[in-house]
C-alpha cells in the first residue's frame, strides 16, 4: 500500500491562513522548569533534567485552520428543514471511500467552477461519478500557499456545481484552496456591485441539501491515478463543532 499525504500544516503563516494561529513551542528544558513548579518538584527530578516538550496555540485557536472539514452547522442552523449536524455527529463512513480527482487547474484566478467544467474534467478521465464517491477538486492553488496568490486568486466552486455533485450522490467534496467558494475579495466585489447572492453560494447549498467539504487539501497532483484509489480523512471530534482538522490521505494498493 502506498500513502499520499494530501494535507497542509498547522502553522503560523499569514500567507497560509487569513487569521493565522500563534503557536508557541516550549522545549524539554523549558518544560522541566515549568512542570517542576506545577508539580512542586525540582527540575533535576526529571531524567536528564528534561521534561515533556509541548506547544501552546495562543491566538486564533480556530477549528478551521489547516486541512479541515466543514460540518453542515457551519453553513447554517437548519439543513433540509432539520437542525444541522455538527462535526462530531457526522458518521465516519463518509470520510473513507473511493476518491476521484477532477483537474480544474486551467481555471482563471477568482473564477467560478461550473457544472460544465466538472463534466469536461470527468470526460477527460472517462469516468462517471457513483454515489458515495469522494470528489476532490484540484485547482493547483496549494502550490501558492506561501504567496499572496493563495488567499486572493483561487477559483472556487459555484453553488450550481456543488449542488450537481450532491445530486450525483456525493456527500463529501474536497478542494485544494483555502475556501470552497471563490475568494473573499472576489465575493465582496460582486456584492458591492449589487449581486445579493454573491456571498458563499457553494457553502450555502449545504442549507438545502446536506453535504460536507474539506478545504486546504494539497498534493492532489502527486496521486498517480485520478480514480481507483481510497481517500481517507477522519475529522477530529470537536464537541458541537462547526469543523475539525483532518489528515487527508490517498491510498493505493
Ligand atoms: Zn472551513
Amino acid at each position: 500500500m502506498k500513502f499520499y499525504d494530501l494535507s497542509v500544516f498547522w502553522e503560523s503563516n499569514p500567507y497560509a491562513e487569513p487569521w493565522p494561529p500563534k503557536i508557541e513551542f516550549s522545549s524539554s528544558e523549558d518544560e522541566a522548569i515549568i512542570l517542576a513548579k506545577k508539580l512542586g518538584l525540582e527540575e533535576t527530578d526529571f531524567q536528564d533534567g528534561l521534561a515533556l516538550a509541548v506547544e501552546n496555540v495562543t491566538a486564533n485557536v480556530f477549528t478551521h485552520i489547516g486541512t479541515h472539514c466543514d460540518a453542515p452547522i457551519h453553513f447554517g442552523p437548519i439543513t433540509e428543514g432539520k437542525p444541522s449536524r455538527t462535526i462530531d455527529e457526522l458518521p465516519l463512513e463518509h470520510f473513507y471511500g473511493n476518491g476521484v480527482i477532477l483537474d480544474l487547474r486551467h481555471k482563471q484566478p477568482r473564477s467560478g467552477i461550473t457544472i460544465e467544467d466538472l463534466e469536461t474534467s470527468l470526460e477527460e478521465i472517462n469516468y462517471t461519478i457513483k454515489p458515495k464517491d469522494i470528489v476532490l477538486i484540484m485547482t493547483g492553488m496549494d502550490k501558492y500557499i506561501y504567496t499572496e496568490k493563495y488567499l486572493n486568486d483561487q477559483p472556487g466552486m459555484t453553488g450550481e456545481a456543488t449542488e450537481w455533485l450532491i445530486d450525483q450522490g456525493v456527500k463529501l467534496i474536497g478542494i485544494d484552496t483555502y475556501t470552497f467558494d471563490r475568494p473573499f475579495g472576489a465575493m465582496v466585489e460582486d456584492v458591492k456591485v449589487g449581486n445579493k447572492s454573491a456571498l458563499f453560494p457553494a457553502h450555502f447549498v449545504g442549507r438545502k441539501k446536506e453535504y460536507f467539504h474539506i478545504e486546504k487539501l494539497a498534493n492532489l497532483d502527486k496521486v498517480p491515478v485520478r480514480h481507483g484509489f481510497t481517500f481517507c480523512a477522519f475529522p477530529i471530534k470537536v464537541k458541537d463543532g462547526t469543523a475539525g482538522s483532518v489528515r487527508a490521505v490517498a491510498m493505493i494498493d
